[in-house]
């Protein structure tokens, strides 16, 4: 359980003042020069002790991708990029952080800059964020204003420009090397990776691409030492986590908590319970619309880090996008409106992704009426293990895993469906 004095987001419900004023009596901007002074490789061996596990949804250890960034220039610029397009479906924890705590951002942005010898950062903001992008964009400008951007940035003896670039509704262009083509002004689609940015990422120059979340709680753990961070959470599982979590809970929130809490803690402390009881919990997406959904019996005892979710029930963390569904979700619909989204989203690039989610996708729509063999079920799974792993970027997976999950935990509940239907007994609202 976190303490308040052991919150990084102090302001994420907007109850103090957002302005560079407000967050340095929170504590933000204290010694940034002091940090940077101490250098590129204390600054990079911090975060790795720290085990920060990236916060956009993959987990890869923040510290370490770093380290991958080139310590000596070969004459190209590098730069870091921040990954604000916030957009699978169900997370909207970053979406707090810029709206109500941006000053955190801008910090790390500069110190994780500095770290990797940027001189420039780009935040890629998803279009739909307008509020967010003015709050973060007004705390850019305090920062050029009170000289802890620009030339010799926080009096640190680094120049550093910090851009808020606006995308434009895409969910594709979240994932990363879209998100550079689009920052390159270029249709967003995945490029083939290797290479990882690191090596040739915007404009062909070394690149990371962090998550806001990763960025943000940056000059928290270098001001109170990587012991202090991975003192919460399981080992390997780092930290304090933002958990955004919507559906039948009786208070829907975004909240920060210590990884690994376990998930009745999660729900019961912040949430008022599931809607009707615990009785009533029929299925939980722990990790936002990507990750395969559980059965609720099973959420019941989780714990919610990157490793149980994974090993223990074949989900994941994933954002920590929390989705929680009583008995009264049609859950095959669920997962089909779920196809529908990720065929509507994918780029067409490859052909696995772009026959395969609109293939997914009509199969779901006849379970959802039960009208389809119970053969069908099998093949059904089979197409998606030829998208999964079979596609440039992850969305061929996002798009299959929610089938796979439905299937896996919920194979019960398909062939009633279909079984209804074929004596006539389908539900009005399966039907519709
Ligand atoms: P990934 O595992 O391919 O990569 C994660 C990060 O690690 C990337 O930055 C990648 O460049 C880096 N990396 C991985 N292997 C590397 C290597 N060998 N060398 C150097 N760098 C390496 O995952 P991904 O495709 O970036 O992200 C998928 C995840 O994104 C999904 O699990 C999903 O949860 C999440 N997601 C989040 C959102 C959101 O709105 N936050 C939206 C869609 C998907
Ligand atoms: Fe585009 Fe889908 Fe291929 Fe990704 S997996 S590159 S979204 S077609």
């Amino acid at each position: 359980m976190l303490e308040d004095k052991d919150r990084i987001f102090t302001n994420i419900y907007g109850m103090h003042d957002r302005t560079l004023a407000g967050a340095k009596a929170r504590g933000h901007w204290d010694g940034t020069a002091g940090i940077l002074q101490k250098g590129r490789d204390w600054i990079i061996d911090q975060m790795k002790a720290s085990g920060l596990r990236g916060r956009g949804g993959a987990g890869f250890p923040t510290g370490l991708k770093w380290s991958f960034m080139p310590k000596e220039s070969d004459g190209r610029p590098s730069y870091l990029v921040v990954n604000a397009d916030e957009s699978e479906p169900g997370t909207c924890k970053d979406r707090e952080i810029m709206r109500h705590d941006p000053h955190t951002l801008v910090e790390g942005c500069l110190i994780a800059s500095f770290a990797m010898q940027a001189h420039a950062c780009y935040i890629y903001i998803r279009g739909e964020y307008i509020r967010e992008r003015e709050a973060l964009q007004a705390a850019i400008d305090e920062a050029y204003d009170a000289g802890l951007l620009g030339k010799n940035a926080a009096k640190s003896g680094w120049d550093f420009d910090l851009y808020l670039h606006h995308g434009a509704g895409a969910y594709i262009c979240g994932e990363e090397t879209a998100l550079l083509e689009s920052l390159e002004g270029k249709k967003g689609m995945p490029r083939m990776k290797p290479p990882f940015p690191a090596g040739s990422g915007l404009y062909g120059c070394p690149t990371t691409v962090n998550n806001v979340e990763s960025i943000a709680v940056v000059p928290t753990i270098l001001r109170r030492g990587p012991e202090w961070f991975s003192s919460f959470g399981r080992q390997n599982n780092a930290g304090t986590k933002l958990f955004a979590i919507s559906g039948h809970v009786n208070n829907p929130c975004v909240v920060e908590e210590a990884m690994s809490i376990p998930f009745e803690e999660l729900i019961e402390k912040h949430c008022g319970g599931i809607r009707g009881g615990w009785g009533n919990l029929k299925a939980v997406i722990p990790g936002g619309s990507s990750v395969p959904c559980v059965r609720g019996e099973k959420m019941k005892d989780a714990i919610m880090d990157f490793d149980y979710l994974r090993g223990e029930l074949g989900s994941g963390l994933g954002t920590a996008a929390v989705i929680v569904m009583d008995q009264s979700t049609d859950i095959i619909k669920a997962i089909w409106r779920l196809s529908k989204f990720y065929k509507h989203e994918s780029c067409g690039q490859c052909t696995p992704c772009r026959e395969g989610t609109g293939w997914m996708m009509r199969v779901m729509e006849r379970l959802v009426k039960g009208n389809a063999d119970p053969e069908e079920i099998d093949m059904l799974w089979d197409v998606t293990k030829q998208v999964e792993g079979h596609t440039i970027c992850a969305l061929g997976d996002a798009a299959a895993w929610p089938i796979q999950g439905l299937i896996r935990n919920f194979r019960d509940e398909i062939e009633d469906r279909i079984k209804a239907q074929q004596t006539g007994r389908v539900s009005a609202v399966a039907a519709e």
